[in-house]
């Protein structure tokens, strides 16, 4: 992997990404932001699940209210996610955003988002200029014969100039496009223009199954070039999916460290027991224990022990029952309904 960028640091309500913090990974809330109770009950999910930053969509004045509110029952910093309209964007600054979210080729006037960028510059509330493929000026689609990385890169960079020319760099750049390859090249060509901390993200990726592989392909060839300071895996589906999937982005390219990782085999002619099922509730259930170790999940005895070798600790499937493996030894046989619980009971025991 290549060494990191350093990009500047930026500071989102209590978190710093940027510079040589870690990938902050976040989520965006799919409750109607107004719904108070909704919005902070999914908040605080998301929380437990690991986002460390959360992003709600301001669409109205009672939105831009309720931020306030939803500020006061949650942990970790809170972005409101601004269109068209430059009042919503300074309400939702007065009402407590840690950040927001717009794109100046929406908001209106030059005057318009002079007047978003005064109110964050009066409350050093950074600004996330997101520019989307989908939403590219017509010159600049003219200019290189198609919606193209260069023409994406140009655009995120004028509206950047922008706002310098405002008297305002507490910025993060977002640059996203559903075709991969293109938002990998974006990133590429503008890493190396500006020093901005950079969203990373694959946009309207798609459901869990195409959503996990293009965003997974997409943020591990950016990633993997040094490139992201704060991550979002944006998928069709609970926004808990999109925590744990950027966190085994991150694991599994040796970003972020803790969390268990499972490796479960495909199940063949000898599994005897529900693997698949079983496999599931392990994924499930290990996710509430802070540990940094492996845990095998195996269909059989005849490659199963052998392969748990590998990982701190394994269960093994044999016919209505398994083996429950520590470091490569059997430590003891479990009919096939207890096997759940005593794997839980040997996590408790290694935590302690
Ligand atoms: Fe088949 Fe056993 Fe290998 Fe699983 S561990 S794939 S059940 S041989």
């Amino acid at each position: 992997m290549a060494e990191r960028r350093r990009t500047k640091e930026v500071r989102i309500g209590d978190v710093v990404i940027g510079g040589k913090h870690p990938i902050a990974i976040q989520s965006m809330t799919n409750t109607k932001t107004q719904d108070v109770e909704a919005t902070v009950a999914q908040i605080l999910q998301l929380e437990r699940a690991g986002c460390q930053i959360i992003r709600s969509t301001v669409p109205d004045m009672e939105a831009a209210k309720a931020l306030a509110e939803i500020k006061k029952q949650i942990h970790i910093p809170l972005v409101a996610d601004i269109h068209f309209d430059y009042r919503l964007a300074i309400a939702a600054m007065e009402n407590g955003a840690d950040k927001i979210r717009i794109n100046p080729g929406n908001i209106g006037s030059a005057e318009r988002v002079k007047a978003v960028v005064d109110c964050a510059r009066e409350r050093n509330i950074p600004i996330r200029v997101g520019v989307n493929s989908g939403s590219l000026e017509k010159e600049l689609v003219e200019k290189y014969h198609g919606v193209t990385a260069e023409g994406i890169v140009e655009s995120a960079l004028d509206k950047v100039k922008m706002i310098e020319d405002f008297g305002y760099d507490n910025l993060v750049i977002s640059i996203k496009s559903s075709d991969v390859m293109m938002c990998v090249k974006a990133h590429e060509l503008i890493s190396k223009k500006t020093d901005y901390p950079l969203h990373v993200g694959i946009t309207e990726s798609g459901t869990i199954i195409s959503g996990n592989i293009k965003s997974s392909i997409g943020l591990g060839l950016i990633l993997n070039q040094g490139i992201g300071d704060t991550i979002r895996v944006s998928l069709t589906g609970d926004p808990v999916e999109e925590i744990k999937s950027a966190k085994l982005i991150l694991k599994t390219l040796g970003l972020r460290k803790g969390g268990i990782e499972i490796v479960s085999c495909p199940t063949c002619g000898r599994t005897s027991i529900d693997l698949i099922g079983l496999a599931n509730k392990v994924e499930n259930m290990v996710a509430e224990f802070p540990l940094d170790i492996k845990v095998a999940v195996m269909g059989c005895v005849v490659n199963g022990p052998g392969e748990a070798k590998e990982a701190d600790l394994g269960i093994c499937g044999g016919r209505q029952e398994g083996l429950l493996i520590r470091r490569g030894e059997v430590i003891k046989k479990v009919p096939e309904a207890e096997l759940l619980e005593a794997l839980r009971q040997e996590l408790i025991n290694w935590s302690e």
